[in-house]
């Protein structure tokens, strides 16, 4: 996958290169990173990105042109073009695995108040958000979307079936794991999972995965399995 994210604090997004599974995942190849600056682009002459928005307030929002140029010089016609923004449908991981299918993913980090809303009529495809908070600058929640789309990418992690086993990949939290020793604190782990029986096991964890579901996020459990309960469960 080719990755270019447009951002105003390169030496942030540039980190990535050297972050465990995704720093080798852009070492092998897998994913070709691009950082580019979008104060390379103004015209300028004093480095200005940004202007006091019409109608008054206290921010600042980002021009058009700067951005504009940046994409225009960095984005192939097969880029899919996303702006980090609170405004966005929060990210997903099915979101997330239809974005890994894309083969180049162009990401826009904004800054101060935003960007100037005319910006997403023109070279943006899509707005996402990774949760409904406001953070200062879209450069974490890009590394954040990096982070979770490169999952997706094949040799990325161990093996698809990772992947697949993640919480929330079918919906459902993941059942609960273990590790040596198998008691601890005198806490045991389930005799269940010492068995060798590896069917037994996996219903065990079946239902294990829809018992943490419905204590932990029952909006989840209601979501999956809301149309099978029984009325009052
Ligand atoms: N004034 C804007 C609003 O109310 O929608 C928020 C601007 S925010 C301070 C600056 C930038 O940070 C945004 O343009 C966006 O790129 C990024 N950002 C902030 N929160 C975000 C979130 N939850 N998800 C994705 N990007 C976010």
């Amino acid at each position: 996958m080719k990755l270019r994210i447009l951002t105003l604090f390169p030496e942030l997004i540039e980190q990535l290169r050297e972050y465990g599974i995704i720093g080798r995942a852009m070492q092998n190849g897998i994913i070709e990173l691009s950082v580019v600056n979008i104060r390379d682009y103004t015209e300028s002459k004093h480095g200005k990105v940004d202007d006091a928005p019409y109608g008054g307030g206290a921010g600042m929002i980002m021009s058009c042109q700067p951005i504009a140029d940046a994409v225009a010089a960095h984005a192939a016609p097969e880029s899919h073009v996303v702006f980090l923004s609170p405004q966005g449908p929060v990210l997903t991981q099915d979101k997330a695995r239809e974005l890994a299918k894309k083969e180049d993913l162009l990401l826009i980090c904004g800054h101060y108040d935003g960007i100037d809303e005319r910006l997403l009529q023109t070279v943006i495809d899509e707005e996402i958000s990774i949760g409904d908070y406001i953070l200062t600058g879209g450069e974490l929640p890009a590394m954040v979307l990096t982070d979770v789309v490169a999952r997706f990418l094949e040799d990325t992690v161990g093996s698809a079936e990772n992947v697949e086993n993640d919480s929330l990949s079918d919906g459902l939290l993941k059942y609960p794991q273990y590790t040596r020793p198998a008691i601890w604190r005198g806490l045991s782990v389930p005799d269940i999972l010492l068995s060798g029986d590896h069917k037994r096991i996996e219903n065990y964890r079946v239902e294990e995965s829809l018992r943490v579901t419905k204590e932990k996020r029952p909006d989840l459990y209601k979501k999956v399995c809301g149309k099978t309960l029984p009325p009052g469960d």
